[in-house]
């Protein structure tokens, strides 16, 4: 799978002790390397147990900078630095109403549910049938009333619950998708893996500014699983 080297599944053996104490190291490496920046994050990250988002014969790689294989047809869970990265740069707060493409493990609305806190709402939209499953079964072992599951298109947005403060796509587009822009605040931050020319990929922050003007720039060189959908490539 892209670049990475996984290593060949087996069950996972580790105990809740030991995923404890790796999640506490995880977060001290993601401070460290300039990921990790906001208290709200930190707090969430260390209070949602990953390993549950992370397929059983994976599980005991859980804290490395990889990405596994989900059930579905292309859905992977993200690498553990690659939240704080979208997060952070975005500015994901208390009270965000939030939208993420691409539901994925599930882990990444968690981690925003917990982050926008009560008075905040979390969509997220997944695409793939197997891959919804296998999210909603995980996010209901947790209690989150602010948090919304869509199955469907997520580069048609969710007209109901908009507009958003902030939107997160985990898949790659070549095309920001206009419904989503046409879903965010003015004031509000899109951040999206973005193909230039069927290379390389670049992670891009869109803002639209409180007179209606969109700005965007490269954050860093990523890699991701292609959007799908009508908006797709
Ligand atoms: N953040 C997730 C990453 C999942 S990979 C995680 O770490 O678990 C990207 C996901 O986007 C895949 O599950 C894929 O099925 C989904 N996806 C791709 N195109 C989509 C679309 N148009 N709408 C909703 N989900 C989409």
């Amino acid at each position: 799978m892209f670049g990475w080297i996984i290593p060949p599944p087996k069950p996972s053996k580790k105990s809740k002790g030991i995923f404890f104490q790796e999640r506490q190291r995880k977060i001290t490496s993601l401070k460290r390397m300039g990921f990790l920046k906001s208290k709200a994050l930190e707090e969430a990250m260390l209070k949602i147990p990953r390993e549950v988002f992370v397929p059983f014969n994976y599980r005991d790689h859980t804290y490395e900078e990889l990405p596994f294989p989900l059930p579905g047809k292309k859905a992977t869970i993200s690498c553990p630095h690659s939240y704080p990265m979208f997060y952070e740069a975005i500015e994901l707060s208390p009270g965000d109403r939030f939208l993420e493409v691409g539901t994925g493990s599930g882990y990444g609305a968690v981690l925003a549910a917990e982050i926008v806190g009560p008075e905040g709402l979390v969509t997220s939209i997944e695409i793939d049938h197997d891959t919804f499953l296998y999210a909603k079964k995980r996010i209901s072992l947790f209690k989150y009333p602010n948090l919304f599951l869509v199955k469907g298109d997520g580069g048609k947005g969710y007209l109901l619950n908009s507009p958003y403060d902030k939107i997160c796509l985990t898949a790659a587009c070549n095309k920001i998708p206009p419904p989503l822009v046409n879903q965010l605040k003015e004031g509000g931050k899109l951040i999206t893996p973005f193909e230039v020319y069927g290379k390389s990929q670049d992670l891009i922050l869109l803002e639209k500014k409180a007179d209606g003007k969109i700005t965007k720039r490269s954050i860093e060189k990523v890699l991701y699983v292609p959007l799908q959908g009508e908006y797709g490539r």
